[in-house]
């Protein structure tokens, strides 16, 4: 299970055959959503109505850090419980209307809508400024991308990122959706970047380092021939959005800070087909990789427990959100 196994896509010249099989030439069938994807219009921000409760940042555009603990009362590990399942439907209902020629920034209204329709805030919305109620990141961006009028390609790899503010405390889930018809490597790497969180939560439990978490990571994705992005961490959520707790994605063996019960973080490692650096557009808030190349995304908000960990961002069919994992083996 390598790298070689699969073809890339973005060596296939115009006049060769296309990956999908059509029989048609690359440039006249999937080459589109290998173009980089660039900025497109951004509409103005929505508005959230009165009855909705609002995180402190919603009117001033702060990032407030409140120096909030790393490990919560119980209290705020109920209310946390039921902000991320609610987070999970409402990143599944968008994922639902993942589409070849929706905008991200319909993406962005049914986001918004079902938000608010949850009795939430949408997080994103106004936190340092951010103009927008999701994150859509698609192809080569590999966070933080902000929703606009560029529609989804038939091929390109979208991830969507979630947050929701509801009885005072966040809950925080991504994933990466395939859109139509996605080359097989793409597929490789979204895949294996869902595996990448899935060996991360298993090893979470009290008394381990966090340095457990980058390394399966790392191991798991450089096993594969991609990269791990390094600028872009896992965090402490609860009563704050982002709170002081890092989590590295990459493995740090200095890193000797110890998990505890109680503790509440996200993991969500960005994993890339080729370089792992990145680079920003002047919007400051898109993440691109430097190279142009695909990366993938997934997330989950965690609470440490007595003897292992449970993920507070399952949707409450327990299924995740986006494209499955080892069970479609493609090599
Ligand atoms: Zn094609």
């Amino acid at each position: 299970m390598n790298r070689s196994a699969l073809p890339d896509p973005t060596r296939l010249r115009a006049n060769d055959p296309c990956f999908c099989g059509s029989g048609r030439k690359f440039k006249r069938c999937h080459r589109a959503s290998f173009d980089p994807v660039r900025a497109a219009v951004v509409s103005p921000p929505r508005s959230v109505p009165e009855e909705i409760e609002r995180p402190p940042y919603a009117d001033t555009g702060e990032r407030s850090v409140r120096g909030e603990p790393d490990v919560k009362s119980a209290d705020v590990i109920e209310r946390m419980r039921r902000t991320g399942s609610a987070a999970a439907e409402v990143l599944r209902i968008v994922g639902d209307a993942i589409t070849p020629g929706i905008t991200t920034d319909e993406l962005d209204v049914i986001c918004h809508e079902a938000s608010i329709a949850a009795g939430g805030y949408p997080s994103p919305l106004n936190y340092g400024g951010f103009p927008k109620s999701v994150c859509t990141s698609v192809n080569e961006v590999i966070c933080h991308g902000i929703p606009d009028s560029r529609a989804l390609e038939d091929g390109d790899i979208v991830n969507l990122d979630v947050t929701l503010y509801r009885e005072g405390v966040h809950g925080d889930t991504n994933a990466t959706w395939c859109v139509g018809t996605v080359d097989p490597l793409s597929r490789q790497l979204v895949r294996v970047t869902r595996e990448c969180l899935e060996k991360a939560i298993a090893e979470v439990a009290p008394g381990r380092p966090f340095n457990r978490i980058g390394r399966v990571i790392q191991e798991h994705a450089e096993a594969h021939g991609f990269g791990v992005v390094r600028a872009f961490i896992g965090h402490g959520v609860g009563e704050t959005f982002h709170s002081d707790l890092a989590v590295l994605h990459y493995h740090d063996p200095r890193d000797t800070r110890v998990i505890a019960e109680g503790m509440t973080f996200t993991i969500e490692p960005m994993i890339a087909l080729g370089d792992w650096h990145h680079r920003m557009w002047d919007d400051d808030w898109t993440a691109v990789t430097r190279d142009g190349r695909r990366t993938a995304q997934f997330e989950h908000t965690l609470v440490v427990t007595s003897d292992g960990c449970d993920v507070i961002t399952l949707h409450p069919d327990g299924a995740w959100s986006g494209e499955p994992g080892s069970s479609d083996d493609l090599t």
